[in-house]
């Protein structure tokens, strides 16, 4: 029996392309891939109702350092999306070796996506992945010269399509014949397609060149200040937000509460001798209940060491705490 594995999200086309292999009699295997920018809970649900067995990497690590420095550059956001899908098929590649499969699939469809998914996208993933030989996209396999699997009779070409561009016409309807329900939004895209999030990883590279993967965790909660070259100050919106926060606060990081009024948890990231406590001080206690224009205690503390202290500060207003915010489209 042919077997496969394949790049699976749970999204539609992912669904789509193992289901189509399945209706050749091929053993499909499910690969989904967890980092800081994407999870795989719809791929554990699309790979339960096609009844394949599904395979989770962690492949924080390695995304991360393209996403750092992609190779192919990125899209409309932070989305290194040529690079991110040839790491996958290459991880994809060592898994199909390992367990003796014959080839590699994914649910790309050309010209889906303008940036990652026109003809010579699809060549360069296939040839930077290393496993260009063993890899078919049956959704649009016909549009596409005949793969090894095609030539060698694993895969039956006629019974594979020809999808092409951004309508998901056919897809909707080969998703209802099929009766495949529930996958998810086929717009979707991961955290680095969101522009708020990417532009606070863009600052946030930006300041600290040398910031691993899980000081990602942090940018994904709360609201975010630049307090000056390299000093960030991350507030929490929530109880949520707090709690995250200080579970996220790394050693040497300055951690910020107003004294006698409820409000948010100030992390202060520096690394300067003597951080602007003052500054994040004030900025913290702009939204906590303290009553405006009155002096408020703010209480500090460093994380792992023995530093800590109390500030009398006034909060800032609007404007002031403003002129400190990250925001898309200001530096
Ligand atoms: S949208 Fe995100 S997960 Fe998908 S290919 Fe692009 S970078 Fe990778």
């Amino acid at each position: 029996m042919t077997k496969a594995i394949g790049l699976f999200s749970g999204g539609l086309d992912s669904m789509l392309a193992a289901r189509l292999l399945q209706e050749q009699g091929i053993e499909v295997t499910a690969l989904a891939f967890t980092s800081p920018f994407f999870g795989a809970r719809r791929a554990k649900k699309g790979a339960k109702q096609l009844g394949v067995e599904l395979v989770i990497a962690d492949i924080s690590e390695p995304h991360f350092e393209v996403v750092r420095n992609p190779a192919h550059g990125y899209g409309r956001n932070m989305n290194p999306c040529l690079d991110c899908h040839a790491l996958m098929i290459r991880f994809a590649g060592r898994e199909m070796e390992k367990r003796g499969l014959d080839f590699i699939f994914t649910g790309e469809v050309l010209g889906q996506r303008p940036f990652s998914q026109n003809r010579k996208a699809l060549d360069v993933v296939a040839r930077e992945s290393g496993y260009g030989e063993s890899l078919l996209r049956p959704l649009c396999a016909k549009l596409l010269k005949p793969t090894r699997m095609e030539l060698e009779g694993l895969v039956d070409r006629e019974r594979l399509l020809d999808i092409q561009g951004r309508s998901r016409r056919r897809q909707l309807e080969l998703a209802r014949q099929w009766g495949l329900t529930e996958y998810s939004s086929p717009a979707g895209g991961c955290k680095l397609t969101d522009p708020g999030f990417s532009h606070r990883l863009r600052e946030a590279l930006a300041d600290d060149p040398g910031m691993d993967v899980r000081d990602v965790e942090i940018l994904k909660v709360g609201r975010h200040f630049r307090l000056g070259g390299g000093v960030r100050l991350v507030v929490g919106k929530n109880r949520a937000d707090n709690e995250r926060i200080e579970a996220l606060a790394r050693e040497g990081d300055v951690l910020l509460r107003v004294v006698g009024h409820p409000g948010p948890l100030g992390c202060l990231r520096s690394r300067e001798a003597e951080p602007p406590l003052e500054t994040a001080a004030a900025v913290t206690s702009r939204y906590s209940d303290a009553p405006r224009g009155e002096p408020c205690r703010v209480e500090w503390r460093e994380v792992g060491r023995e530093r800590r202290g109390e500030l009398l500060v006034t909060p800032f207003g609007e404007e002031e705490a403003r002129a400190f915010a990250i925001l898309p489209g200001k530096r």
